[in-house]
């Protein structure tokens, strides 16, 4: 049937994005670095600036991976704060505990093995929540924006920062080619598995454009829904809040 198609599909997506993590968990942060030559920090940078979040807040980084996110918001939240890093895939998050213990990263921090299409947290439990570079990767988006919402106290925000859709054809072009061409071939090289960059390009070009997922949050309840478009369209960072 079309439903039972639909079950395996999601599950064959699931155990797929599972591979490539577990894969890639121990040289993401330099594949990372060499992928965006770097650009990502700037990204996340502005991320961070537009999170609004101040010292005492509660602040999850779901699907946070190996931490950048968590990390900064553990210094902006301070001691009367509390941070949660969560990602669905051990490997990452076992990474990502090691990496910001080993650099003094903690007391106000927290680890969780959680799948962001159903988030194991009370209703209302934070002031911010975000997720970078992961909501392409859910089997389920609708359900991960609605958790989401369900998880955040009346007056949070939610921040996506995800590939988007470049804005000038020409920017495209090149962009398709590198994600194409350069990104396995650089997989290849640094990590020796060009499989997983060639999945992640696909998840790239596969994944809603700007107002699709603007569309998106706001079906799943969200208000005063925007984003900004970072270098071009290649990155887009969407807000919205919960009233
Ligand atoms: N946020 C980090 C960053 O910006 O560097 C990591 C991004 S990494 C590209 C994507 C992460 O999403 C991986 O660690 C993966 O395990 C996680 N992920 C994939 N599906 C998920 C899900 N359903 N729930 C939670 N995390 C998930």
């Amino acid at each position: 049937t079309h439903f039972g198609y639909q079950t395996v599909a999601a599950s064959e997506k699931a155990g797929k994005v599972a591979e490539v993590f577990h894969s890639v968990a121990a040289k993401y942060d330099i594949m990372n670095d060499l992928m965006s030559l770097g650009i990502h920090r700037l990204w996340k940078r502005f991320a961070i600036e537009l999170s609004g979040v101040r010292p005492g807040q509660r602040v999850l980084d779901i699907a946070g991976g190996t931490g950048d996110l968590a990390k900064a918001f553990s210094r902006e939240v301070g001691p009367s704060g509390h941070v949660i890093l969560a990602d669905i895939n051990s490997s990452m998050l076992q990474v990502g505990r090691d990496r910001l213990l080993d650099q003094g990263v903690h007391g106000n921090m927290g680890f969780v093995q959680a799948n962001a299409e159903c988030l194991p947290f009370e209703p209302g439990s934070f002031d911010l929540i975000t997720i970078a570079f992961g909501l392409r990767n859910v089997t389920d988006k609708n359900a991960a924006l609605r958790s989401m919402y369900q998880s955040l106290k009346p007056g949070g925000r939610l921040l996506i920062l995800e590939f988007s859709k470049p804005i000038f054809e020409p920017l495209a072009k090149i962009y398709d080619a590198y994600s194409f061409s350069l990104l396995p071939a650089m997989g290849k090289l640094v990590a020796n598995d060009a499989d997983s960059y060639r999945y992640l390009a696909e998840s790239i070009r596969m994944h809603p454009d700007q107002d699709t997922l603007k569309d998106m949050m706001t079906d799943a309840g969200f208000e005063r829904c925007d984003y900004h478009n970072l270098t071009g369209g290649i990155v887009a960072l969407h807000r919205g809040f919960r009233f």
